[in-house]
């Protein structure tokens, strides 16, 4: 297959375009760098089956050649980065998913829409199934990114119906692994970086708060297998396991001996969803998947990748 992945030169993109290199696929990476690392493909550009376009996929986008498949995956992902962009956040959902689909139907392609589990907003049900919709304030901080994702699995199922485009959703939650930004605001790399350098970890609230955080090779391995199936409807994809933000900054702090670093106590952010765990009954049955890496597994090599950049 040629594969077209936008954002592929961030955090989970640079792993997928990886995953499909070692699958013999030949890859074509389209980002604009806003949130991602040209570190992060950097051993992968001399590569004869890898390119790279520096591309803003929420303008139009050409490729010479037959596309087999294309994930799109452009987009700010932490809440830093989204408020800081929420126009281009907006525009890549919209724009970049119509741009992006619109290549798939040109190609006659598969598609392929990295969703969230922020469309389930501050969820009022709890695990959270595919069929839950959710409970997103849409002009609160983070309805730039909520929405944008809505929309775009919007436009994904009218593309599906309307023109008949082969089309997948994955609804992917907290995940994590080598290659996040140090500084890119997510609870994983804050705390890390802060149990490093032997700073207080800022948790926010009390802490109280749940998160499902799954590693990314197993993402990875969930969005590979989704692309392989015929299944157009979401399918959430995350580590059950949950976590109170508090019991994860202990968990950091135990894996560095030593540490001088406290829990300093921080406002919680408006609209930061109280419970989140995703229910995979349909990745598990549709795909035969689930997670393999368990947190103190994938937490040690996170920190390794951590303290080789830091
Ligand atoms: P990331 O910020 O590391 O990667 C996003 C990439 O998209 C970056 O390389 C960035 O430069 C690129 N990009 C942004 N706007 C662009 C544009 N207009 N044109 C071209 N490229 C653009 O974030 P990530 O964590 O790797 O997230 C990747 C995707 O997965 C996003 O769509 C995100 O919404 C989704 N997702 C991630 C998580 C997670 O926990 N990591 C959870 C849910 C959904
Ligand atoms: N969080 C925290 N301290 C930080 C960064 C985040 O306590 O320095 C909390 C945040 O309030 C949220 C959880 O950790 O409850 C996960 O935040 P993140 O930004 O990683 O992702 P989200 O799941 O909110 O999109």
């Amino acid at each position: 297959m040629r594969t077209v992945i936008t954002g592929g030169a961030g955090f989970v993109g640079s792993h997928l375009c990886e995953r499909f290199l070692a699958e013999g696929h030949e890859v074509v990476c389209v980002d604009n760098l806003l949130t991602g690392l040209e570190r992060n493909i950097a051993h992968l550009r001399n590569r004869p089956d890898f390119s790279f376009v520096l591309h803003n996929i929420s303008e139009p986008l050409t490729i010479d050649g037959p596309v087999d498949a294309v994930l799109h995956f452009a987009s700010p992902a932490s809440p830093a980065d989204y408020l800081a962009h929420p126009i281009p956040t907006l525009k890549v959902g919209a724009l970049g998913t119509h741009n992006a689909l619109g290549l798939a139907k040109a190609k006659n392609a598969r598609f392929l829409l990295a969703s969230t589990s922020e469309i389930y907003g501050d969820p009022e049900v709890h695990p959270q199934r595919e069929d839950y919709w959710g409970h997103v304030n849409p002009i609160g901080p983070r309805g730039c990114y909520d929405e944008a994702k809505r929309f775009a699995e919007a436009i994904t199922m009218a593309y599906h119906r309307y023109h008949g485009v082969s089309t997948r959703i994955v609804r992917i939650f907290n995940t994590y692994g080598p290659r996040m930004r140090l500084n890119d605001g997510r609870v994983l790399p804050a705390f890390m970086g802060q149990v490093l350098r032997g700073e207080p970890l800022t948790v926010f609230g009390e802490g109280q708060q749940t998160r499902s955080f799954c590693y990314v090779d197993d993402l990875v391995d969930g969005i590979y297998r989704l692309l392989l199936s015929d299944e157009h409807l979401p399918v959430n994809i995350g580590n059950p396991v949950e976590i109170t933000v508090l019991e994860l900054a202990r968990e950091i702090i135990a894996l560095v001996p030593g540490t001088r670093s406290t829990i300093d106590y921080r406002p919680l952010p408006q609209d930061d969803p109280k419970r989140r765990r995703p229910d995979i009954t349909r990745a598990r049955e549709l795909l035969g998947w689930e997670p393999k890496i368990d947190r103190a597994d994938g937490l040690r090599r996170t920190l390794e990748f951590f303290r080789s950049v830091i």
